[in-house]
């Protein structure tokens, strides 16, 4: 789950990380009268806001009212505008980039470091390499103190601001940890002008979480969830029945156990789709609707659940269950699908695919039903063609 800037800052500035204090309006009557210059900012899941229209500094109330009519009505990357933070204006002196993520290659936490801050770093990657300094590191060993200090040096920073800046990049790390992120990002970390004192902020934060670690943070996940406009209604549905669903834009509904097993099913539909389609074996493209996973050793009512969910879709036309039986037993998915056929009668096929445990059972089960729109197919190849082929 990827949070808005807001939230991020919320979970930053709870690790003790210094953010300017902001509120978020949803129309601009509910911004409050000010004297100090505000910054407004469009909460959007997306970077690049600034040059887009999205980050705007307001000097006076009535400024503020009409910079956020505006951006209201902004669509930024096609992302709609629905809430804005208005926080305090910083005086930026100097704009720095630190992040932490999972660096899946390297099987290792991949800290990024550099003082050319503001920019896009994927472009500061391509342009100017060198500037970029990189830490891998595990748990096991952590981020210390003094290897981040030794970071900020490298990275070009004075003995004072490195002092700081570690301790930052220290923080980052704890709220990593703390709530099972797969990304802390802070763009731009900046030196600021208070007075004459100068202070370093997080002045943007982008913080991704770990959906597979919900269970842990259960109350703090729904919350943000809650506030996402999230824009798959089904997605967020299956979310709610523990149901490991992707919503795609084909027609095809696929249900399979394991995701090695469903993302090959997805495949072979789109190739033997495209096949079917261009030699005029089809009268039109069909591809997957979404990706479902059922997991190992599903029973029947997780089975009936998924199926449930691909029904209520009404893009899907046709359904493909591909289930290969090891610790799930054919013979309970048998039970699940026919449960919900029981219930509901359906107009278009389901082509379905049993091996491996309790296969013969569970095809016995679905043939006994006599339900006419289900379909047996003895390998993927002949299901995928099966499916398509209408
Ligand atoms: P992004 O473009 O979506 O990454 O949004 P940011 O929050 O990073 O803001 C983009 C740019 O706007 C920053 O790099 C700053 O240069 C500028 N900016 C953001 N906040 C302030 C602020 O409080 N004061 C001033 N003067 N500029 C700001
Ligand atoms: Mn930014």
């Amino acid at each position: 789950m990827d949070l808005y800037e807001y939230q991020a800052k919320s979970l930053l500035s709870g690790c003790d990380i210094p953010v300017h204090n902001g509120y978020v309006v949803t129309n601009p009557n509910e911004i409050m009268q000010f004297t100090e210059s505000k910054v407004l900012k469009a909460q959007v899941q997306i970077g690049g806001r600034g040059k887009l229209g999205g980050v705007k500094v307001a000097k006076t109330y009535s400024d503020a009212q009409s910079i956020a009519s505006e951006m209201f009505k902004l669509k930024i990357k096609g992302h709609e505008v629905k809430k804005i933070l208005i926080t305090d204006a910083a005086n930026i002196l100097e704009e720095y980039y630190a992040s932490i993520l999972f660096d899946r290659s390297k099987r290792k936490y991949l800290l990024i470091l550099t003082k050319e801050g503001g920019v896009e770093i994927e472009s500061l990657a391509v342009n100017n390499p060198e500037v970029i300094i990189k830490h891998y590191f595990d748990t096991s060993d952590g981020l210390t103190d003094n290897e981040a200090y030794n970071l900020c040096l490298k990275a070009d920073f004075n003995a004072d601001d490195s002092e700081v800046i570690a301790q930052i990049l220290v923080k980052m790390w704890e709220c990593y940890q703390k709530y099972d992120a797969t990304l802390v990002e802070i763009n731009p970390l900046a030196k600021c002008l208070e007075g004459d004192t100068q202070k370093i902020y997080a002045l943007d934060g982008k913080v991704s979480l770990d959906d597979n670690a919900w269970f842990r943070h259960y109350d703090l996940y729904n919350g943000f969830n809650d506030e996402l406009d999230t824009n798959n209604y089904f997605e967020e549905l299956a979310r709610k029945q523990n149901i490991n669903y992707v919503k795609l834009d084909g027609n095809v509904g696929i249900i399979g156990n394991g995701a090695g097993l469903v993302m090959s099913t997805l495949d072979i539909v789109t190739q033997t789709g495209e096949q079917y389609y261009q030699n005029g074996k089809a009268s039109k493209l069909n591809k997957a609707a979404n990706f479902l996973d059922i997991g190992g050793g599903a029973n029947a009512d997780h089975m009936s659940k998924s199926l449930n969910l691909i029904l209520s879709d009404p893009d899907v036309d046709r359904i493909f269950i591909n289930i290969f039986g090891g610790l799930t037993q054919c013979d309970e998915v048998a039970n699940g699908i026919l449960k919900v056929l029981d219930r509901q009668s359906i107009e278009f096929p389901i082509v379905i695919r049993f091996a491996g445990n309790n296969a013969s059972q569970g095809l016995q089960m679905l043939k006994n039903s006599n339900h006419k729109n289900i379909m047996v197919a003895k390998d993927i190849n002949k299901a995928a063609q099966m499916i398509v082929e209408k």
